[in-house]
């Protein structure tokens, strides 16, 4: 028999922790909004084929950590590991190249099989937003400006340092890959078993490994900066100037790459010392060659993803729900104009709980386990008079207030 609980590495979401989250989406949606990014919401699982080209079969996401299975027709589906995959196979198969620059805001689960701890799950949630057919720097200003007025909104900028770096253009990153590649021949002996691997086939993404070993290596690299055509530095210039000029700090990092070969220019990560070794909260890139890779039309894009459990962490807990009031009827007879209050309360914008059963005893000890701000009272001599005893549960104060005047006296606040 399947155990009563979660799979590993997954959570249910109740409470605070639903409040925080929906949050982060909604602030990011509305500052997106102002951007011009549009929702789009992209199946969670799509046929492996979609991650498999654009990951690469040699990304750790690809080669170890996705959920794929075939399902009863035989087709084999993966359930999404990330956002941009599926974004870009609804840009071709939804013929949208011909509306171009096209900007959209993602947010909602995602699978990877990881081992779980702090800040990392086996399903997660993120926010997303790409940028699709703008070639000009202006699109990756607008990008992390985004982001980073996201973060602000989110009131957790502060602790966030933006890292940048930029792998130049196609000529210029052939010209570092030749570099590095150089490099790590001779260190080959201190390399892990994966960085080997990559060696041959995706070896900037060695500049990504968590090995200690091979961080030691990757600490002595040679750095892009050095293997940069002019065009590219250009590029590069203009994306920092754009930063300068809306006032977003950023460090220099050599090492951060987008380990896939359709990635190029522009490179960042948001990281915080706040939540320990999980400390990337959002991470992006340009990846001009992606589309084409997918077998759509060369369409350069920009976008970032970031995920909302680490923000959720950060941000100060979102106000509480509205608290109830509390309708509360002595007696059958009560109960059915209970009801008709209630309905005509909530109707009217008010938070209403009504106890279910119990008497008034009862009833009230769990108006005051609701946080409820008052109690309406419902007896006897109250249906006689057509009134209701209103007690505001913080006073102990209590009045008789007609039927149809109740809304009003408790927006009124007393
Ligand atoms: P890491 O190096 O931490 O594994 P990554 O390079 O795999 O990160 P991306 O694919 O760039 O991460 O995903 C973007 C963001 O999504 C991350 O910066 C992080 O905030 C979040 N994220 C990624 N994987 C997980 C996970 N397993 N659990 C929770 N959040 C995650
Ligand atoms: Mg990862």
């Amino acid at each position: 028999m399947a155990k009563l609980q979660p799979v590993r590495g997954t959570h249910d979401l109740l409470g605070e922790d639903a409040r925080r989250h929906r949050h982060v989406v909604e602030t990011a949606l509305g500052t997106a909004a102002r951007y011009g990014f549009s929702e789009i919401q992209t199946p969670i699982f799509e046929f492996t084929e979609v991650f498999a080209r654009t990951l690469g079969e040699t990304s750790d996401v690809v080669s170890k950590e996705m959920y794929t299975f075939e399902d009863r027709g035989g087709d084999r589906v993966t359930l999404r590991p990330e956002g941009t995959a599926g974004v870009a196979r609804a840009f071709i198969s939804e013929g949208l190249t011909q509306d171009l620059p096209l900007k959209l805001f993602y947010q909602g689960p995602m699978f990877r099989y990881e081992r779980p701890q702090k800040g990392r799950q086996r399903q997660f949630h993120q926010i997303g937003v790409e940028l699709l057919g703008v070639p000009a720097p202006q699109a990756d200003i607008e990008v992390i400006t985004v982001g980073a007025d996201i973060l602000d909104a989110l009131g957790i900028f502060d602790g966030i340092i933006l890292e940048l770096n930029t792998l130049g253009d196609t000529e210029s990153r052939g010209a570092y890959r030749t570099a590095l590649v150089a490099y790590l021949m001779d260190h080959r002996d201190g390399l892990s078993e994966d960085s080997l691997r990559r060696l041959e086939v995706n070896p900037l993404r060695i500049l990504d490994s968590k090995d200690e070993g091979d961080r030691a290596i990757v600490a002595n690299a040679p750095s892009f900066g050095d293997y940069l055509n002019e065009a590219s530095r250009d590029f590069y210039g203009t994306v920092k100037e754009g930063l300068d000029t809306v006032g977003i700090p950023y460090r220099q990092n050599d090492r951060l790459v987008r380990g896939l070969d359709y990635y190029c220019h522009t490179a960042y990560e948001f990281v915080t010392d706040k939540l320990g070794a999980q400390g990337t909260v959002m991470a992006g890139g340009r990846y001009d060659g992606l589309v084409e890779t997918m077998g759509g039309p060369s369409t350069p894009g920009v976008g970032w993803a970031a995920g909302i459990e680490r923000i959720a962490m950060m941000i100060d807990a979102p106000a509480a729900p509205a608290r109830p009031v509390a309708v509360i009827p002595v007696g059958a007879e009560a109960t059915i104009t209970a009801i008709k209050l209630s309905h005509d309360l909530r109707k009217s914008g008010l938070a209403v709980e009504m106890g279910y059963s119990g008497n008034l005893g009862k009833r009230m000890k769990r108006a005051n386990k609701l946080g409820a701000s008052h109690a309406v009272i419902l007896g006897e001599t109250e249906l006689e008079k057509g009134v209701a005893t209103v007690r505001d549960l913080d006073t102990g104060s209590q009045t008789e207030v007609a039927l149809d005047r109740i809304g009003d006296h408790l927006k009124a606040g007393s």
